[in-house]
């Protein structure tokens, strides 16, 4: 590839942002500051996630509402098929469309103990495609759905998986948002197939700024990235130096988003994990600057 350096990025990439439901006082103070910090860089949008089961379903309400009421971002709801019936999930959607909440990120989510196989509740969506399609059958809710450039744990193979995307854009997704992933190459070679498999719609990588490798790595076991084994020796040695693990942390994520850039990618979904400074950083090496005009789409 023919990359860029970051000196000559022209600035035209776009960002989306996820931030979690705060548990307490403090995270909640630290997640307005991060909104605070990342809002002028004018995202597409920014998500809010469910927690298992539906646990923070009025947090990522409340969070979800405020940040739609209280700022000129465009925020979107996760919204999770476990352990609830098409009506409680059905009701769950007339709230957000209520609140003015125009865009969800429908998911399958995934069972309460880790470990355990994915049961349809009886009287519920089996799957991120059949809630993507009841959902449109509520209001005109933009959707965007998950995807997997090295393919989900339950998916017999990658053409399963790539089977399965493809039906949740015909229930009517406009764009797939990737679970994270340490390797350029292997979003390229995801986004050949989804193309080979006529998938047009928008594939935009998740990018996870990492600064704890062991985190990451429970995290991932569970979600079917990988991370590298260089990974570790890059962050050797960095326990008690933290300013130090940051900046290791961000000069590799935005490497991979200039190869990323270089490979054609314009728009960025940042893992924020509540967090400003790294995504900030991030999304200044490539070219975004703080306008203080985020857009926002008329409701
Ligand atoms: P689906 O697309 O429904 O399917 C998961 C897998 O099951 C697919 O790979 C597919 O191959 C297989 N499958 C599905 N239906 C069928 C079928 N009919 N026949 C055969 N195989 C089938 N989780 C949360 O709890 N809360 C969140 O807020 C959250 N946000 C996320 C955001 C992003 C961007 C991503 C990438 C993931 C997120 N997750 C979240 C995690 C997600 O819920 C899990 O990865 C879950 O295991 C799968 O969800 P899905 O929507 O991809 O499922």
């Amino acid at each position: 590839l023919d990359e860029p350096l970051f000196a000559d990025l022209a600035g035209d990439a776009e960002v989306s942002f996820e931030f979690f439901p705060p548990k307490s006082e403090k995270m909640a103070e630290t997640l307005w500051q991060s909104v605070e910090t990342l809002a002028p860089l004018g995202p597409r949008f920014v998500s809010v996630t469910y927690g298992a089961g539906g646990s923070t379903r009025e947090r990522t309400h409340q969070t979800v509402a405020r940040i739609q009421r209280e700022t000129p971002l465009n925020a979107a709801a996760h919204l999770t098929c476990v352990e609830a019936s098409r009506d409680e999930i059905d009701a769950v959607a007339e709230e957000y469309w209520a609140a003015g909440i125009r865009h969800i990120v429908a998911l399958r989510g995934d069972p309460p103990e880790q470990g355990q196989k994915f049961k349809a509740h009886p009287d519920g969506y089996a799957n991120a495609a059949e809630l993507t399609a009841g959902l449109k059958k509520l209001h005109p809710f933009e959707i965007s759905v998950a995807a997997y450039p090295e393919c989900h744990p339950d998916s017999v193979d990658v053409a399963a998986d790539l089977d399965n995307l493809k039906r949740k854009f015909d229930a009517g997704a406009t764009r797939a948002i990737t679970q994270f992933f340490f390797s350029p190459e292997a979003f390229f070679k995801f986004r050949d197939a989804a193309a080979a498999a006529g998938i047009d719609e928008e594939i935009v990588p998740g990018i996870l700024p990492v600064s704890n490798v062991a985190q990451t790595r429970k995290f991932a076991g569970i979600c079917g990235a990988e991370i590298p084994a260089w990974m570790d020796r890059l962050f050797e040695g960095l326990d008690d130096h933290p300013d130090a693990r940051k900046l290791v942390a961000a000069t590799l994520a935005a490497e991979m988003c200039r190869k990323l850039y270089a490979g054609g990618v314009r728009h960025f979904h940042f893992y924020t994990l509540n967090r400003a400074e790294l995504s900030f950083a991030i999304c200044h090496l490539l070219g975004l600057r703080a306008n203080g005009a985020a857009r926002k789409q008329a409701a």
